[in-house]
Order: structure tokens, then sequence, then C-alpha cells
């Protein structure tokens, strides 16, 4: 009996000094990270990131829960922006590509007035930054064509001297009259007031209203024709000002395009 006590009181001074032992270890780690802390040598890492935390809270919804002690929690609304809309606009350079067009006694042909004038009317509205396809008479890309507005610039001819004026028509079966009325509508307007031309509404032919690229493009782009002015007695105009002929037809097309 005596000697079984003596052996459990060792075994409990044993313990008691294995324990003590761990003390002290754990006090001189607790002073050795106090002294280490602020000198840098050890950083602090959190359990759990804060900032990670409210990201993943803004995304809830619900009521927002402050982290004590964690950084302030701020509004992250995204702005919401507008994707501006870029008008898409096709300008047929008449019997570009194709043939000459009408040609007059003294050698000028019709394309070639189309074509500088077309030219004209694409670079102005592409310095505005819309996309712009200048197109050739029988374009392949005419077929099934999808575009805010299609026009055609064609001059007439040297046949018919004291005539003056331009002519503009669209689709006599239009699928959309209302918007190619009001496509017209403004290219007129805005043509006369800059050209100073008179419209001439009663010679407009088959070929103008049964125009072929009418049957191409998609039905619902807007679409129409323009005959700018006579090459004998408006020659003047459309071959030593097409600037001034050209800036009329864009102003027309941003009209219809962006309204007035
Ligand atoms: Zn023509």
């Amino acid at each position: 009996m005596r000697r079984k006590t003596a052996e459990r009181r060792e075994r409990l001074l044993e313990d008691s000094r294995t324990v003590g032992t761990m003390l002290r270890a754990l006090v001189l780690l607790a002073f050795l990270v106090a002294l280490a802390v602020p000198t840098g040598l050890l950083p602090i890492i959190p359990a759990v990131s804060g900032g990670d935390e409210v990201a993943a809270q803004s995304e809830t919804p619900g009521p927002a829960l402050i982290p004590l002690g964690g950084p302030t929690p701020t509004a992250t609304v995204a702005p919401i922006t507008p994707v501006p809309h870029v008008p898409i606009v096709g300008i047929i350079a008449g019997h570009s590509g194709s043939d000459s067009g009408a040609v007059c006694p003294d050698g000028l042909q019709e394309v070639q007035v189309n074509a500088e004038i077309a030219r004209r009317v694409v670079e102005i509205l592409k310095r505005r930054g819309w996309q712009v396809d200048l197109l050739e008479e029988f374009d392949e890309r005419l077929e099934g064509y999808q575009a805010d507005a299609l026009l055609s610039i064609h001059a007439d001819s040297c046949a018919y001297p004291g005539k003056t004026g331009f002519k503009l028509a669209r689709a006599e079966s239009s699928y959309i009259p209302g918007s190619e009325d009001r496509l017209v509508d403004c290219i007129i307007r805005h043509y006369q007031e800059r050209t100073g031309l008179p419209f001439d509404a009663n010679t407009i032919t088959y070929d103008m209203t049964r125009y072929h690229a009418y049957y191409e493009i998609a039905p619902h782009t807007p679409a129409a024709i323009i005959e700018a002015g006579f090459m004998l007695d408006d020659r003047e105009l459309l071959v030593e000002r097409p600037e001034i002929v050209a800036e009329g037809i864009a102003e027309g097309l941003i009209c219809f395009v962006e309204g007035e």
C-alpha cells in the first residue's frame, strides 16, 4: 500500500513538472511574439479577409452586415453606361462597277459625277462616326442589306436643255412607307436648302420607283434614290461644287437617322 502511494505521488509530481515546463514555454513564446510583431518580424494575418467578406455580402440581397473592425463597406453599384447606337448607312455610287450611265456630248460621264458625290457623302458621314458602306451599282452586299438607310446617287443626262432640278423617290411598293416617306422628305428639304435646286416631282420615272436595289436589300431597310441634278444645266453645281451637293445629301440622311 505505501509503495503504491509513493509511486502515485511521484507520478503527480512528474505531471505538475511537465505542466510547469509547458506553461513557461508558452509564456516565453507569448513574450517573443509580443516583441516580434511591432518590429514587423511577424505579420498579422487575419483569419478571414475583410475585403472578401464585404464583396461577398454586396452580391447577396438583404441587409448589409457590417463586420466589426473591418473596413467600412462602400456602395459598389456599377454605373450603367448606355451602348451608343452607331448608325449604319449604305451609299450606292450610281453605275459604279457596272457602266458609264448617261454620257454627255462632251464626254462627261454620269458614273464620274456620281462617284465624286458619293465619295464625299461617305466622308462626311464617317467623320460623324457612322458606319458607311460605299457600294457599287450591283454590289453583292446589297443582297439582304441591313442598315438605317440606303441611298443611291445618280445624275440626269444632258439630253434636256433648259431642265434644272433634282428628283427623289422611294420604292412604289414599300414595306415601310411611313419610314421611307420620312427619308425622302428629309433629303428633299435639306438638299433643296443646301443646293438651291428645285425639286422636280413630275419627271420621276419607273427607273426610280422600281429601282433594282429595293428588291435586293432587307425589306426593313429604308431606301431611296436621288437624281442630284441635270448634267447640262446643273453642271456647274454637280461638277464644280460637289461638296455642296454632298453636304445637302448628308444633311438629309442625318435628319432622317438622327432626327431633327
Ligand atoms: Zn443613273
